[in-house]
């Protein structure tokens, strides 16, 4: 992906809700449990909200139980990572290889086969569901 998305701060507002531009564009974080992706099981695939990259696909989603769309892995190339300490612990902050948007951070304790748990703001994402994919 050589194709980078790069807007100014006022078009990516123009673009995205306050709620995505608060996450992808100021590194925020949704209250759990409010995106309706949580609960998303069918088939299809997660493009970023910023620039419609795809993201993962549902095969790599899992219910991690904290509240945000969780994965084990991610379609390759589609991030880029970046240690974070804000909260004075190292954190691992990965954003969009295309756009840079930020979609969430990356824990070691997530399940087989990967043990990565890839938490995600569901603000940060859209889903496409298989059969409208083209
Ligand atoms: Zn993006």
């Amino acid at each position: 992906m050589t194709d980078k998305l790069e807007l100014s701060d006022a078009e990516w507002r123009q673009r995205l809700s306050p709620e995505a531009h608060a996450v992808l564009r100021r590194e925020g974080t949704e209250r759990a449990w409010t995106s309706t992706l949580y609960e998303e099981h069918r088939k299809g695939t997660f493009i970023c909200a910023g620039c419609g990259a795809p993201l993962f696909t549902s095969e790599m989603k899992f219910d991690s139980g904290t509240g945000w769309p969780s994965f084990f892995a991610t379609l390759p190339g589609a991030f880029e990572t970046r240690r974070d300490w804000k909260l004075f612990m190292p954190r691992t902050e990965y954003h969009c290889a295309r756009c840079g948007g930020h979609h969430g951070h990356v824990f070691d304790d997530g399940p087989a086969p990967t043990g990565q748990r890839w938490c995600n703001n569901g603000v940060a994402l859209r889903f496409v569901p298989e059969r409208e994919a083209s």
